[in-house]
């Protein structure tokens, strides 16, 4: 059976590419490249919005390149399965270098995917197989995604609006992790932490193999409950918020991780598949674990506080919701720091 794809695109993005390559044509004559965020269902992909790059490894009149740390930045923003679903980037050939003016290019098309194009594609669409490449003249937009495995230009279908909650369907989850081992006191925290952080997951990793894992309709939609991690264990203060925490010990240090996450993510309607929503799931905790353990954390300077006087220090970790964000029309994650990245208690 031929696979049937489609793409569906909030018509006023088509506005908002040109405009962005225009602006960049006019500028410097230079390519411009940005994401296409918005999500997949079984057969189609959704865009919902456009955003420029704004940071360019490399860019010039025939290629654009942007800095890695920007895709990134923006992917970590969306619940899994929603997010980046495509790349654009512009062909600004119809521009005059020098004026910044129209010209008349005879007989050519500037609306092509090139070899560069094709192999972009090709790659990008090997980790997500819907993937799309829109390119545009400045003017018009051209879409393509990989059909049989080869590149192969689609029509766009325009649509006003697109209501996410219409196709997608919200899934929670929460979960109490805990993890507690003790090191000589010799290496330094921020590879304590790494050591840490990796057996969190990998516990997760276990854990969700087994059948432990089921699906509920709750009064605020579907819960997903992941049974070992369902209660919190220990004392009331290890029931709330993210921390390592900390104990100097004689020679060794003990340390003590908590984590309490609510993660969201979104799946397409219809029957839930129970498998890929636990693996998903994981996925999501997986990268909430890591986000929250390194964003904007500095273990050298924590690790500095350890003096032979403290009993105790905790590490504040802060937090992740996920809200849904009205301008995109699509949910976004939130995190939100804590209020003091650090507690200290003395002998
Ligand atoms: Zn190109």
């Amino acid at each position: 059976m031929a696979e049937q794809k489609n793409l569906v695109m909030k018509r006023d993005l088509k506005r908002v590419i040109s405009e962005h390559a225009l602006e960049g044509a006019r500028e410097h004559g230079f390519e411009v490249l940005g994401w296409l965020t918005g999500f997949f269902t079984e057969d189609t992909v959704y865009i919902c919005d456009a955003v420029p790059c704004t940071n360019y490894k490399r860019q010039s009149r025939y290629s654009a390149e942007s800095d890695p740390a920007e895709e990134a930045k923006l992917a970590v923003m969306f619940p899994r399965n929603v997010g980046i679903v495509g790349l654009y980037h512009s062909h600004p050939f119809k521009m005059d270098f020098e004026t910044g003016e129209f010209r008349k290019l005879y007989g050519v098309s500037e609306l092509f995917h090139s070899g560069t194009d094709d192999a972009m594609l090709k790659s990008r669409s090997s980790k997500m197989k819907n993937y799309v490449s829109i390119v545009t003249d400045v003017e018009n937009i051209q879409c393509y995604m990989m059909q049989r495995k080869k590149p192969k230009k689609i029509k766009e279908n325009l649509v006003n609006s697109i209501n996410f909650k219409d196709h997608m369907r919200q899934i929670n989850s929460k979960v109490h992790l805990k993890y507690e081992q003790s090191f000589d006191k010799k290496p330094n925290l921020a590879k304590m932490i790494r050591e840490i952080e990796e057996k969190l997951i990998s516990d997760l990793d276990r854990e969700l193999l087994d059948d432990d894992v089921n699906i509920q309709q709750g009064p605020l939609g579907n819960v997903l409950r992941i049974l070992p991690f369902e209660k919190s264990t220990g004392d009331s203060s290890e029931g709330k918020g993210n921390f390592f925490r900390i104990t100097p010990n004689g020679g060794e240090l003990t340390i003590k991780a908590i984590m309490n996450l609510t993660p969201t993510i979104y799946v397409p309607k219809g029957k839930i598949d129970l498998e890929q929503a636990a693996e998903s799931m994981k996925n999501e905790i997986a990268d909430y674990i890591v986000y929250l353990t390194w964003n904007d954390m500095n273990y050298s300077e924590f690790e500095k506080h350890l003096s032979p006087e403290i009993k105790e220090q905790e590490i504040h970790l802060g937090r992740i919701n996920t809200k849904f964000d009205e301008t995109s029309g699509m949910p976004k994650k939130v995190y939100t720091r804590p209020k003091r990245r650090m507690t200290l208690k003395k002998k």
